[in-house]
């Protein structure tokens, strides 16, 4: 398995996160936007108790607008503040430093009142593997003045971005591990790719996502392959494969290359912005 948490990674991801969630006043939580769901872990809410909490919608690009709303309108209702963002390509990373100052409003006038002036606030990235961590802490450090470097008074090695004269960030993102206890969860990282795809068959998964596609985006892969439909999803495996000239040298249809292609579409967005899950599922 590409992807797998040894209980040695584990555990030392989550003892590096109770260090560096000291240090900090606001969690930014970074959530799939296709898969808000499952591609939290509930633990971030006992390690990040009494802090200002964020969730971002990240590679909203890839997924439905209108269900992105209605994300955010659910993570609203629970108490965070909530953008859409697409880190590769910078969206929405300008109205973030508005956020996190609401957001982190009560810790400033909890200063103030204590005549604590000017201290800034201190932010940590979070969120499981391949959920944009890395990019979207980039591409706010690129937009940012320089590293501020080492302080005193702080664990050394630790890095800070100064976003403005009010935030700070950690550089280095917080790890979450997926809980993929649950199939359906297990099910939903491995269609966005992010576990890597030994819980399932190549094809397998494939039929997966292309059952999914017969059901909530009836259509698209006809239109995209040129195909006629079937409710079977190994038929229409076979179709792809037909279509995009997937062929096994000798002869007979190469129907692993062809769910290998057509899950990468899916992933990166070639069939359209696609949702997988819904705010209403999430209340159950
Ligand atoms: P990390 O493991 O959480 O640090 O994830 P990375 O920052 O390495 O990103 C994983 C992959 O997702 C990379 O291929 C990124 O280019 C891609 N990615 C990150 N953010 C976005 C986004 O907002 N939109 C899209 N389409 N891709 C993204």
């Amino acid at each position: 398995m590409h992807f797998q948490w040894y209980p040695g990674h584990m555990t030392k991801a989550k003892r590096m996160m109770q260090e560096n969630i000291k240090l900090i006043d606001l969690v930014i939580e970074l959530v799939d936007a296709r898969i808000p769901m499952s591609s939290r872990n509930p633990d971030i809410d006992e390690l990040g108790k009494n802090k200002a909490r964020m969730v971002l919608l990240n590679k909203a690009d890839l997924a439905e607008d209108k269900w992105n709303d209605a994300w955010a309108e659910y993570f609203k209702g629970q108490g965070y503040s909530v953008v859409k963002v697409n880190s590769k390509k910078g969206g929405g990373l300008k109205s973030i430093q508005n956020v996190i100052q609401e957001a982190c409003k009560e810790k400033m006038e909890r200063d103030r009142k204590r005549g604590i002036l000017n201290r800034p606030v201190r932010a940590m990235v979070v969120g499981i593997p391949n959920v944009g961590k890395s990019t979207f802490i980039n591409s706010l450090a690129g937009k940012a003045a320089a590293k501020t470097g080492n302080k005193p008074g702080v664990t050394k090695g630790k890095q800070w971005i100064r976003l403005n004269k009010q935030v700070e960030l950690l550089d280095t993102p917080g790890i979450l591990w997926p809980k993929f206890e649950d199939q359906a969860v297990g099910l939903r990282l491995a269609l966005i790719g992010s576990i890597k795809d030994e819980i399932l068959q190549t094809e397998e998964l494939a039929a997966e996502a292309i059952t999914f596609m017969n059901t909530y985006y009836s259509g698209v892969l006809e239109e995209k392959y040129a195909l006629e439909s079937s409710a079977d999803p190994y038929v229409v495996l076979e179709r792809i494969a037909q279509s995009r000239h997937c062929l096994l040298k000798g002869s007979g249809l190469d129907t692993e290359k062809a769910a290998m292609l057509m899950l990468d579409d899916f992933r990166s967005g070639r069939l359209g912005r696609l949702t997988l899950e819904y705010p209403a599922e999430g209340e159950k």
